[in-house]
C-alpha cells in the first residue's frame, strides 16, 4: 500500500508519517529531505542557486541514502551523513528555490518512485499524491494554521517535543521561522512545476487542534478502508479470471466518461470518438509516411496473430512517434490496438480527453496497477490487442539504463494470449536528445514471431511470467539490434 501525505511546512507530516510507518510496519520516505540534500550540496560547493544548470547537474548526480538510526532516520549524501546539516536555517531559506527547478524535481521524482516502487510506503512531501504516487491508495492533505506550524518547528529546533502543547520557545526565533514558513509556502504553492496543491482525491485534515495520535488514527482508518476496498476488487477480479465469459457479454456503447472508454470495445465507442480515431489515423498515417517514410517489416505476422484474438505487442521506446506507427498500421488493417500510456499524461486536460477516445489505457507507473491490468485483460479477451512499452519511458540518452516493467507478461498470461515483440529504429534521429526541431528521417520497424506461454519451460505461474518477460524483452532487443546493424548509425 502507498500512503501519500502532502502539506505545507510544519503541518506535522513527518511526525505523523513516521508514526504510521512504525505502527504499520511500512517504509517511510521523506521527500523533503531529498530536496534539502540537493540544496545543502549546492551551498557547500558554493554553487550560486541562480545558476540553474549547475544546480540541475548536482541533482542529477546526487546519491542520497536513508538509514534507520536509534534516534530516527539518518540521511547520507554521497556516503557522508547530513541528517542535521539539512535542517539548518540556511537550508530552510534556500531549499524552495532549488525545489522549484523542473529538472531538479524530475530527478528527485525518479529517485522517489524508484525508492517506493516495489514496497509499501508512507511518503510525505508536497506532490506525492499528485505526481510521485498519483495512484496511492490513501492520500492525505495535512494542513495547520501558520502560527501553529511555526511553533512546532521552533520547539523541534530547540530539541523539544513538538507534539506536546504549551512548550515555550524563543519568541524572536519563532517569528523568524513563521516568516520563513510563509515565504516557503508561497514559493511552493505558486511554482509552475508540481505546486503544492491537494490531489483531487485527497482527504483534508487540519491538524491545528489535533494531537499526533488523533491525526494518525484518522489516517489509519483511511488505510483500513482502502485495504478492504482493494481486497474486494481483487476478489471480483479473481472471479472474472475463472469465468472467461467477457467476450460473450453484450457490448455496451461507451457513455461519455473516461471509465467507460477503458471498458468498451473501440468499435462500440460513440460515433464522435470513432470518427475522431479514424480521422487522426488517416491524417497521422499520411503525414508520417510522407515525412518519415516508415515501414513495418513482417506486419503480416502481427495481423495474422491478432486476426481472431487480442495479443500483447511490446516495443522499445525512443520517441513520441512510436505508438502511432503500429497503431496506424493495425487500425488501417481493421484491427484494434490499444496503447498503454503513463497516467501522468492525464494531468494535461486535452490528453485526458483525447487518449481514452483513441482507445488508450492509462497505467500508474511504479505501482502494481491492478486496475490497468484488468482493463487490458478485458480488452484482450474481447479480441483487442494491446501495445505496451516495457521500458516505461522514452530511452533517449546513451547513459539511460532502461528499467523493464514486467506487467506485459502478466497481462498476456491473465488473458491467455501471446506476446508479439516489435522494434523501432530511426525515430530517435528525428529529434535527438537535446534537439527540439524534428528532422525528416526514415524510420524502420520490425515484427518478431509471436511468443506463446505454451513454449515456456518454467513451472509455476509466477516463474512462467518472469521467464516470458525475460525472453520477450530479449527478442525485442534482438530485433532492435538487427535493425541497427542493418542501418548503421541509426538510433
Ligand atoms: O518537508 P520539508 O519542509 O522538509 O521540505 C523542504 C522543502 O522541499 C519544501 O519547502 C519544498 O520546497 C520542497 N519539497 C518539494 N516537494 C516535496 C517535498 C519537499 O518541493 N515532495
Amino acid at each position: 500500500m502507498k500512503v501519500a501525505i502532502d502539506g505545507p511546512a510544519g503541518s506535522g507530516k513527518s511526525t505523523v508519517a513516521k508514526q504510521i510507518a512504525k505502527q504499520r510496519n511500512l517504509s517511510y520516505l521523506d521527500t523533503g529531505a531529498m530536496y534539502r540534500s540537493v540544496a545543502l550540496t549546492c551551498l557547500e560547493q558554493g554553487i550560486d542557486l541562480a545558476n540553474t544548470q549547475a544546480v540541475i547537474a548536482q541533482a542529477q548526480a546526487i546519491d542520497i541514502r536513508f538509514e534507520q538510526g536509534d534516534t530516527g532516520q539518518r540521511v547520507f549524501v554521497n556516503d557522508k551523513e547530513v541528517t542535521s546539516q539539512i535542517r539548518t536555517a540556511q537550508v530552510d531559506q534556500n531549499v524552495s528555490t532549488v525545489a522549484a527547478i523542473p529538472q531538479v524535481r524530475e530527478a528527485m521524482v525518479a529517485l522517489q518512485r524508484k525508492a517506493g516502487e516495489k514496497i509499501d510506503v508512507v511518503a510525505e512531501g508536497r506532490d506525492i499524491g499528485t505526481v510521485v504516487f498519483p495512484h496511492a491508495e490513501v492520500k492525505v492533505f495535512l494542513t495547520a494554521d501558520a502560527s501553529a506550524r511555526a511553533h512546532r518547528r521552533a520547539v523541534e529546533r530547540e530539541g523539544g517535543n513538538a507534539a506536546q502543547q504549551d512548550v515555550a520557545t524563543d519568541v524572536a526565533e519563532e517569528q523568524r521561522i513563521l516568516e520563513d514558513i510563509v515565504r516557503r509556502d508561497n514559493i511552493d504553492s505558486t511554482r509552475e512545476t508540481s505546486p503544492l496543491v491537494p490531489a483531487k482525491d485527497a482527504v483534508h485534515i487540519d491538524s491545528s487542534h489535533l494531537s499526533v495520535d488523533e491525526v494518525c488514527a484518522q489516517i489509519e482508518k483511511l488505510m483500513d478502508e482502502a485495504a478492504a476496498k482493494k481486497a474486494s476488487e481483487l476478489q471480483a477480479g479473481a472471479v472474472m479470471d475463472d469465468t472467461t465469459t467477457v467476450t460473450e457479454q453484450q457490448p455496451v456503447a461507451a457513455k461519455d466518461s473516461w471509465e467507460s472508454y477503458y471498458e468498451t470495445k473501440v468499435q462500440d465507442f460513440p460515433l464522435h470518438a470513432r470518427i475522431l480515431l479514424k480521422v487522426l489515423v488517416v491524417l497521422c498515417n499520411a503525414y508520417t509516411k510522407i515525412k518519415y517514410r516508415w515501414t513495418i517489416e513482417n506486419l503480416k505476422t502481427l495481423l495474422v496473430a491478432s486476426a481472431d484474438r487480442g495479443v500483447v505487442v511490446i516495443m522499445n521506446h525512443v520517441s513520441f512517434l512510436d505508438p502511432f506507427l503500429p497503431a496506424c498500421a493495425m487500425i488501417l488493417a481493421g484491427r484494434s490496438l490499444r496503447p498503454i500510456y503513463k497516467d501522468d499524461f492525464n494531468r494535461f486536460g486535452i490528453l485526458h480527453w483525447v487518449l481514452p477516445r483513441l482507445g488508450a489505457i492509462p497505467v500508474a507507473r511504479g505501482t502494481a496497477d491492478v486496475k490497468a491490468l484488468r482493463r487490458a485483460q478485458r480488452a484482450l479477451q474481447k479480441g483487442e490487442s494491446i501495445l505496451i512499452f516495457p521500458e516505461g519511458t522514452r530511452i533517449r540518452r546513451p547513459d539511460q539504463v532502461p528499467q523493464i516493467h514486467g506487467g506485459f507478461a502478466l497481462m498476456a498470461k491473465m488473458a491467455k494470449t501471446d506476446i508479439v515483440p516489435m522494434a523501432i529504429v530511426g525515430a530517435l534521429d528525428i529529434t535527438p536528445y537535446g534537439k527540439h526541431y524534428p528532422r525528416p528521417k526514415k524510420v524502420y520497424c520490425r515484427v518478431g514471431e509471436p511468443l506463446s506461454f505454451n513454449d515456456i519451460k518454467a513451472k509455476g505461474r509466477k516463474e512462467q511470467v518472469v521467464e516470458m518477460e525475460r525472453i520477450a524483452t530479449q527478442k525485442m532487443y534482438e530485433l532492435r539490434d538487427q535493425l541497427m546493424a542493418e542501418h548503421p548509425g541509426r538510433k
